[in-house]
């Protein structure tokens, strides 16, 4: 594969996965091929291969004769992929020194700022995407690049299910739990920041009730114009 259809394939990859993190685009929700090819003007053939790469990490799944759908995880993969995320943080944090932590300290303060500045506005959106970010920072700071790939996928999909079990609208995960876990970091105290982090994920896990989300329309390119 040429570097610029691989760029190619990765700029729709990362389009459409962020319109899924970000609740624009919903579980169950169609991806019509064709539309994706206007609204992103790309190449059919790109599309197709960006589309298979995500089916191949379940992010949407392909139906013969009928195209690309964004995944409705059941409540088993729910629970599991809650299992997972246990497992693959407790591992990042694991691998954070203090001699990361300062490494990294200037990113991290200023995403936890962000988070304030960004709950304080009440955009929905925004606050999914960097409450998320989070986890995401966490695995970048351990920098051991193959858990942050894992972590990665589990995090769009964790979004996913709770846009369909999800009691609220609210996200539950809350900012001065982050604040906490970093603290605790910063100390030195794995174990602790192990702690709070089990107690972190439990809550969010404990938000999701499994019933069958209300049938809603979407648009497609408001969910990929927006972003
Ligand atoms: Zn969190």
């Amino acid at each position: 594969m040429t570097a610029s259809k691989e760029s190619e394939i990765e700029r729709i990859v990362q389009t459409l996965v962020n319109a899924i993190a970000q609740r624009r685009l919903k579980p169950g929700q169609r991806i019509v091929e064709s539309k994706i090819v206007e609204i992103l003007n790309a190449n059919r053939n790109h599309v197709q291969v960006a589309l298979k790469q995500m089916a191949l990490a379940n992010i949407v799944h392909i139906e013969r004769n009928k195209g690309a759908f964004v995944s409705q995880p059941s409540a088993k993969e729910a629970r599991d992929v809650f299992a997972a995320r246990r497992v693959v943080e407790l591992g990042i944090l694991e691998q954070i020194t203090p001699e990361k932590i300062n490494t990294y300290q200037k990113e991290l303060t200023t995403h936890i700022e962000e988070e304030s500045l960004t709950i304080e506005k009440g955009d929905p959106h925004k606050i999914v995407l960097i409450l998320t970010s989070f986890h995401r920072l966490l695995a970048k700071v351990s920098e051991n690049s193959v858990l942050m790939d894992i972590l990665d996928n589990l995090l769009i999909r964790s979004s996913m299910i709770e846009m369909l079990y999800s009691r609220n609208a609210v996200p539950s995960c809350a900012s001065c739990e982050h604040k906490n876990i970093l603290s605790a970091l910063q100390e030195g105290d794995n174990k602790k920041a192990v702690e709070l982090m089990v107690k972190h994920i439990e809550e969010i896990e404990e938000h999701l009730i499994l019933v069958d989300e209300k049938e809603t329309s979407f648009d497609l390119a408001d969910a990929l114009n927006a972003i």
